[in-house]
């Protein structure tokens, strides 16, 4: 396997790298977390001047990249910078969703999610699903001639922002079915619509939704009728590749600027760092970074293959990210001492949205036993 980047995606980290640390300084980073919709439009807008958003996309739907690789590349740098601009939700979710269901007319709105113009949200999980993605009660039905959908949507990543949520909703079998999920458009001002945005602990933003009687024209159904679960599967596996890259982002900033406090603070005359102790302890988190690497590394060069191939590596991925992810978290706060739980040193940030990142689309439980799961499976 090739571990170099390619000519195009080298120059795409290079170019964030440099722009976050030109350009999104943590103390801006917290104001805009801090925000009403916890984030800053305008950082949105560079961002798609950039082409950054363009980036999550195929050249088919009128982006430049949208293959594992380029979702990784850009997620590691969007994890050192600690950026809570909605990427996951618009581009790569509801992206995602629209780019493998909508037809030629729907998809035309990908062109104003690449500009920034445009927020698609992902309305999938609901209060009692937990993680899993066939876990769908919300109900649509026929009613002459209008799709009526009702139900409750929980924890929806930018929702209270979108202009457009893909909602997925049952049309046919029972609650746990993978048959019989359909997804469908719905504009962010459609009655019957509530939603309730508030921040997560982690600086993101989230919201719960509920649909009373909400009306949609027949045009809204994305794909065939009964047919989403595939896309909505996939659309989550490229959010969990999301998900690790850019836990290997902060894992290395944490890691980092521990190094860093280890050469520097100085305890009986000489660093910290001298002590075997510690050392040992720091050998480790290293050594773990390297697998969490490996692991997402090959979850985003999977995603194009059988769903087996593609589930297995994704929760193996997602799976060490949680458990590799708490442990440099938890090791770089005590290693920090007093100093990482103050609000003013960044070390305190990076480790919440490293622990919480573990309870988007599925924990180490959830993808330890999907990952046996689909090693049983034959095909
Ligand atoms: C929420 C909170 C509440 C607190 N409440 C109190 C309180 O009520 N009273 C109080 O006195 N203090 C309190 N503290 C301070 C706490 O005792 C110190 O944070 C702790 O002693 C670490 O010291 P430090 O921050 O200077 O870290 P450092 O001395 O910089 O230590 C950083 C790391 O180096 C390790 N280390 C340091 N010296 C050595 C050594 N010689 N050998 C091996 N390893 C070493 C430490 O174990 C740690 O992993 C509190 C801290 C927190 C976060």
């Amino acid at each position: 396997m090739d571990f170099n980047h390619t000519e195009d995606r080298a120059m795409l980290k290079d170019m964030v790298t440099r722009f976050l640390a030109d350009n999104y300084a943590l103390e801006k980073r917290n104001e805009a977390a801090e925000s009403s919709e916890g984030f800053s439009r305008e950082q949105w807008s560079r961002f798609a001047e950039l082409g950054l958003i363009g980036a999550l996309f195929s050249e088919e739907v009128g982006g430049f990249g949208g293959a594992g690789f380029d979702i990784s590349v850009l997620f590691e740098e969007l994890g050192r910078g600690l950026v809570v601009e909605p990427f996951l939700a618009s581009a790569v979710l509801g992206g995602t969703m629209l780019a493998e269901l909508g037809s030629d007319d729907q998809k035309a709105m990908i062109g104003d999610v690449i500009s920034g113009e445009k927020l698609l949200a992902f309305a999938h999980g609901e209060p009692q699903s937990h993680y899993d993605l066939s876990h769908v009660e919300t109900m649509a039905r026929k009613d002459t001639g209008k799709w009526v959908l009702n139900g409750k949507k929980a924890v929806v990543l930018n929702g209270d922002s979108a202009d457009a949520l893909i909602v997925t909703a049952r049309t046919a079998g029972s609650s746990w079915d993978e048959d019989g999920l359909s997804a469908f458009i719905v504009p962010a001002n459609t009655d019957g619509l509530t939603v309730r945005g508030y921040p997560t602990i982690d600086g993101q933003h989230a919201c719960e939704i509920d649909l009373n009687d909400v009306r949609l024209e027949e045009s809204a159904l994305l794909g065939k009728d009964g047919d989403a679960y595939p896309a909505i599967e996939l659309s989550v596996a490229r959010a969990n590749v999301a998900l690790t890259s850019e836990a290997i982002g902060l894992m290395e900033v944490c890691r980092d600027m521990t190094l860093d406090y280890l050469r520097t603070r100085k305890q009986f005359g000489v660093p910290i760092g001298k002590f075997q102790a510690l050392q040992h302890r720091m050998a480790t988190v290293l050594t773990e970074i390297e697998q969490a690497r490996s692991a997402a590394i090959n979850a985003a060069g999977r995603l194009d293959l059988s769903r087996r191939e593609r589930e297995m590596a994704v929760s193996s991925a997602k799976a060490l990210a949680g458990r590799i992810g708490r442990l440099v978290a938890e090791e770089a706060i005590q290693m920090h001492g007093g100093i990482a739980m103050t609000w003013e040193y960044g070390l305190g940030h990076f480790a919440k949205r490293l622990i919480m990142l573990d309870h988007q689309f599925g924990d180490v439980d959830y993808h330890t036993v999907r990952f046996a799961e689909f090693s049983r499976k034959a095909t």
